[in-house]
């Protein structure tokens, strides 16, 4: 599925192409239909499964035709980091639907508390704020909810969690009692369904169940340029103290060129690729699985279908672009309860699908420094979006856009 199957507004869909999204997540898939569909929703969902554009996306499409402007949206979310990642995905989607937004959150300077108050006197579309701080400007007398068309929860459970139900309810009051209201948590203890009693109209309800991966598998990973791949996995390979291993590459030509390398180390390695036939890959298959062959080769297409018991080791030779299916391909090791490692190679360009799969496992896996003699690795920047690598862009730099791809001049 695309985007394009939602009728979106053709400029959001520009929007989205300039962010670099083409394919929906399962929750995006779920919830967006509902939501243009002006219904209530509670979703169990967890950062990292593309969430937070679930409901900015419909939203946006929302408030274009609404003849309802300032202000249609306000979105609660814990914490003061969360306010600013969603403000920032707003801004990058909304870009040529002349859409305003603002995060409103403690902890600023006296010029930010001004400058929020400025923004909302002069009408903003999208409030985006920690409950705390909202309380506060209401209580100024800043904000007017007649408008308002929609409410998210974003990380209800967490805002349950450090103490803001009493503000939540609070705001609730202050607003429209016709409008549309999201939920969304990762989790939904009872406290979470009782608030969703209170505030929702008959929801709809997704569940996104996301499998974590195994505790006995013990998460590595490398930070890499390109051209150093080769001599790590072959400096990992050579005094292997693995006898079973398994390697994923992301495209038919990196494993065939890995096979003819391993291979010149006189390692008892093979591949599985499309160019195989059927039986010849069931051969392959066959030899791993009896300890034939210690080092099997693949894409993507192995990570789901093969159960192997005692594979001690998982190399990503590269990043797999769909979070999940790391998930899928660390999987084949400590199965049944047995230990395990996984080891990913992360170049420059694939930190930022690196930072996605670590929210979305909830844990930072270790990076290990380089053996020696393979030269500087790159540092960690997942925030930098990178066409180009890193040594060439300065990092701290903080743009939603792909590059040279941002438009000069926001579209009247
Ligand atoms: P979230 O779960 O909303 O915190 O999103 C996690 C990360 O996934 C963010 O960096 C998003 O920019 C990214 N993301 C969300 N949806 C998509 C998509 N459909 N395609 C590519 N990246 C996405």
């Amino acid at each position: 599925m695309t985007f394009h199957e939602f009728s979106f507004n053709p400029r959001l869909l520009d929007g989205l192409d300039a962010m670099g999204f083409s394919k929906p997540t399962p929750i995006q898939e779920q919830a967006i239909p509902v939501i243009l569909a002006k219904k209530d929703l509670i979703a169990c969902a967890q950062t990292g499964t593309g969430k937070t554009a679930a409901y900015v996306l419909p939203i946006l499409n929302n408030i274009v035709s609404s003849e309802k402007r300032h202000l249609n949206t306000l979105v609660l979310a814990p914490t003061r980091e969360l306010a600013q990642q969603i403000d920032q995905q707003v801004e990058g989607f909304s870009y040529f639907l002349g859409v305003s937004s603002i995060p409103i959150y403690g902890g600023g300077d006296g010029a930010t508390w001004d400058q929020q108050k400025r923004a909302m006197e002069g009408g903003v579309d999208i409030i985006i704020a920690t409950p705390g701080r909202l309380i506060a400007q209401i209580a100024m007398g800043t904000i007017k909810f007649d408008h308002l068309e929609h409410l998210v929860l974003d990380e209800a459970d967490r805002m349950l969690d450090m103490g803001f139900y009493e503000d939540i309810i609070r705001i609730i009051k202050e607003l429209p009692a016709k409008r549309q209201t999201l939920l969304f948590s990762a989790t939904m203890p009872p406290k979470i369904r009782a608030l969703a009693n209170r505030i929702l109209n008959n929801p709809t309800e997704i569940n996104i169940a996301i499998s974590k991966p195994a505790e006995g598998i013990l998460q590595q990973a490398y930070l890499v340029y390109n051209e150093q791949k080769e001599k790590l996995i072959d400096q990992l390979l050579k005094d292997t103290k693995y006898n079973s291993v398994l390697i994923f590459a992301s495209t038919k030509e990196s494993v065939k060129k890995l096979d003819r390398n391993l291979h010149r180390l006189g390692l008892k390695v093979k591949a599985i690729h499309s160019d195989l036939e059927q039986v010849e890959r069931e051969h392959v298959l066959r030899e791993f699985k009896n300890k034939q062959l210690s080092i099997l080769i693949g894409t993507d297409v192995l990570s789901r279908g093969i159960d192997v018991e005692g594979i001690d080791l998982v190399i990503n030779y590269d990043v797999p672009p769909d979070p999940e299916d790391y998930i899928h391909r660390i999987g084949r090791t400590a199965r049944a309860a047995s230990t395990g490692t996984a080891i990913t190679f992360i170049n420059d360009l694939d930190q930022r699908k690196f930072y996605r799969i670590e929210s979305l496992i909830g844990k930072e896996v270790t990076k290990l420094p380089l053996p020696d003699g393979l030269g500087e690795a790159p540092s960690y920047h997942p925030e930098v979006r990178r066409d180009k690598p890193a040594h060439k862009q300065s990092a701290g730099k903080r743009s939603p856009w792909r590059g040279n791809r941002r438009p000069k001049q926001r579209p009247k």
